[in-house]
């Protein structure tokens, strides 16, 4: 299993990392340093405090927080703006006084569904600031998705373009009932169609009296702050609930997991609607004081390379999706660039294969490090550190203070695996500052993964003897998709509302940029024939429903699904039967 070829470091990367590999080994008391951070604050404990105030101290005011890249860059030079901290900080007590003046109050869910634009940034640290739970929706999304997710999450504000209100939430206005405030930005003129909204700048500029003007609400460390959807085998999605305490895991992991240093230019390259375009894309970079690069276009390999150049980016993390999507652009067009500033890049999301690693190392002369972490885990468990050789196709090892071990379930006890080589469920000690505090309205779903004191992730694994920890997949059937989970019960139950659609199953079919990609199997109801026809119809209706990100990109009909004796599809069969695979126990299959 151990890769024969490890990338080691040089002695002036070692020396230049802030985590030395005794501290791997030492044990944190997270609730001291808690306890810690909330005295420095008099008490209390508030994300975007973190995130922005400190810095005022460290007269950081003109320094760059973000650096936002327009889409008509480099075409247009001019299309870029330089957002300092003491401007990001003025203008997030500006605009969390215009929500609190609209009615909203800590506590209260403000969704927003919005692509990389400045203001989506500054909604979310204003929403934090105020103690109102910011929960980011994912800006491809199609109108059933964005609905079962705030009205589970009680949403009571949205933030949103024009443009997207008509497409994506109008269909689905009605449904929303908790929903009181909708603030529209970015008005293409469409604005005027939309009722009873607010518009974001008028927001933004509600000139109150300095005696009116309130500074910050006072979150305690256990105030809910974020609300994270994510994907399970069943159900709807789930709401995994993330508290102010996060931040100060969020802080730590980013120096050490991705090697922060206050001169940094760092890119984040994921999606804010995702929990490691939040964690990491917003709070941890902030925190650690470095400049934050945004781009607000959509994935192109030249101007990926320009932006590392031009920009000089320091510290890089991106997805494997997007390095095979590089490797896919060729070995010819790096060659144009000067990638020498990057001085550390880190990969998540899923398996990242060696052969990308190695790729990279090649062409851009960059060396890739992997961490694993969770929506659920709130920031990342097991990483590739800069001070330690890199072993292509291992996810690393564990943050300090986070205790993790690799476990069998027999029936109701827990198993640690002890030797080394051995496939377990990845399991983390519960307790660390950024852990989830519970799936919204599903109490028993949460308890469900505990186990004596220990967090369940769904994910298998194997240790080497070095302590490396190498991925071997789900637990489960949920699929990712670039990066993506994605729950099959979501896209199944969409299929079904096709008129033609009897019954219908969707699994990860493997692939080789996108990791693995939807595809669905569908029986069709009676008097319906099973044509090229109608298989693009299917998919069209699940694109416009879903979005095109979550939709199937392949459909087969079949005459039935199996199923075990109790009813359930036996997606595992299916998969293994559409890639050839072994059937494995069939004891549990219907035959009927
Ligand atoms: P999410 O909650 O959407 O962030 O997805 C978390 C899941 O992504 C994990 O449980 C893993 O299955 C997968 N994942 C994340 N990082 C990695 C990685 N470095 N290698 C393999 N799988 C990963």
């Amino acid at each position: 299993m151990e890769s024969h070829f490890t990338i080691n470091k040089s002695p002036v990367e070692i020396e230049n990392t802030n985590l030395k590999e005794s501290m791997l080994a030492e044990n944190i008391s997270w609730a001291d340093l808690l306890d810690q951070t909330i005295k420095r604050n008099h008490g209390y404990l508030n994300i975007c405090h973190e995130a922005l105030d400190n810095h005022s101290q460290e007269d950081m005011n003109n320094k760059t927080a973000i650096k936002f890249i327009g889409k008509s860059w480099p075409e247009n030079n001019t299309d870029i703006k330089n957002i300092s901290y003491g401007e990001l900080l003025y203008q997030t007590k500006m605009l969390m006084n215009g929500l609190l003046r609209l009615g909203l109050a800590k506590g209260d869910v403000l969704f927003s569904l919005s692509p990389r634009k400045p203001e989506s940034y500054l909604v979310a640290l204003a929403s934090l600031r105020a103690g109102i739970v910011f929960s980011p929706l994912f800006s491809v999304f199609g109108p059933e998705p964005i609905a079962a997710r705030m009205i589970k999450g009680n949403a009571k504000a949205l933030f949103t373009l024009a443009s997207f209100y008509h497409k994506k939430i109008a269909p689905i206005r009605k449904s929303l009932n908790q929903l009181t405030y909708l603030i529209i930005f970015d008005d293409d003129g469409s604005a005027k169609n939309i009722p009873n909204y607010i518009d974001f700048k008028t927001l933004l500029n509600i000139h109150l009296e300095k005696n009116d003007r309130i500074d910050l609400i006072k979150t305690s460390a256990d105030d809910l702050a974020l609300l994270h959807f994510t994907s399970g085998t069943t159900g709807n999605p789930k709401g995994a609930m993330h508290v102010h305490s996060s931040v100060v895991y969020h802080q730590l992991s980013g120096k050490w997991a991705l090697n922060f240093k206050k001169d940094d230019i760092f890119w984040c390259t994921a999606d804010p609607g995702w929990v490691t375009g939040t964690s990491y894309g917003i709070i941890s970079p902030l925190c650690n004081g470095v400049t934050l690069i945004i781009d607000e276009a959509e994935f192109n390999a030249k101007r990926w390379y320009e932006i590392l150049e031009k920009f000089k980016v320091t510290s890089w993390y991106s997805a494997p999706t997007a390095m095979r999507m590089l490797m896919k652009a060729g070995e010819e067009l790096p060659k144009e660039f000067d990638f020498s500033s990057v001085q550390f890049a880190a990969s998540v999301g899923e398996p990242l294969n060696p052969e990308v690693i190695w790729w990279v190392k090649k062409n851009l002369g960059i060396s890739l490090h992997d961490n694993w972490w969770q929506t659920e885990t709130g920031g990342i468990m097991i990483s590739n550190f800069s001070v330690m050789a890199i072993k292509p196709g291992s996810m690393g090892k564990p943050l300090p203070g986070i205790e993790i071990e690799l476990v069998k379930l027999n029936d109701t006890l827990l198993e640690k695996i002890m030797e080394p080589d051995i496939e377990g469920q990845i399991a983390i000690k519960a307790g660390w500052p950024s852990m989830f505090r519970g799936y919204l309205g599903e109490d028993e779903r949460y308890l469900k993964c505990f186990k004596d004191g220990w967090y369940l992730t769904g994910d298998l694994a194997k240790k080497d003897e070095q302590g490396y920890f190498w991925f071997v997949g789900r637990a489960d059937d949920v699929i990712k998709s670039s990066g993506h989970l994605i729950g099959p019960f979501e896209v199944e139950s969409v299929l079904m509302e096709h008129p033609a659609v009897l019954e219908a199953a969707v699994i990860g079919k493997p692939d080789l940029i996108a990791g693995e990609l939807v595809k669905g199997f569908a029986v069709l109801k009676k008097n319906y024939t099973p044509t090229d026809a109608l298989r693009l119809d299917i998919m069209s209706f699940a694109r416009i429903h879903l979005g095109v990100s979550i939709a199937p990109k392949e459909i087969s009909f079949v005459d039935n699904l199996p199923k075990t004796k109790s009813g359930k599809i036996m997606r595992r069969l299916l998969k293994a039967r559409e890639l050839g695979l072994p059937e494995g126990d069939l004891s549990m299959l219907e035959t009927t």
